[in-house]
């Protein structure tokens, strides 16, 4: 809030909001990695902290893949 005030709503969704209590989230491969995204996105996007901003779930999970295949290579790398 920019007038001072403290919008007590919305700190009690915060409070619940994980990848448990996100639809979206409790299927998602990543949900371990991500931890259900920016809720600043999500809000911005699709008008609640609950709805994982679709664009940022699909970079993220990329990002994801990517860092993994990496990781997996230094493994591989170390064992020979
Ligand atoms: S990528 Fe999207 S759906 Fe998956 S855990 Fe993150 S926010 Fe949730």
């Amino acid at each position: 809030m920019t007038d001072g005030s403290f919008n007590q709503e919305m700190q009690k969704v915060f409070r619940t909001s994980n990848v448990f209590t996100k639809e979206k989230c409790t299927s998602c491969w990543a949900k371990f990695y991500c931890s259900g995204g920016c809720a600043a996105n999500a809000q911005h996007y699709s008008g609640s902290i609950s709805e994982p901003y679709e664009l940022g779930c699909e970079m993220e999970k990329k990002r994801l893949e990517c860092a993994l295949a990496l990781k997996a290579l230094e493994f591989l790398d170390e064992e020979e």
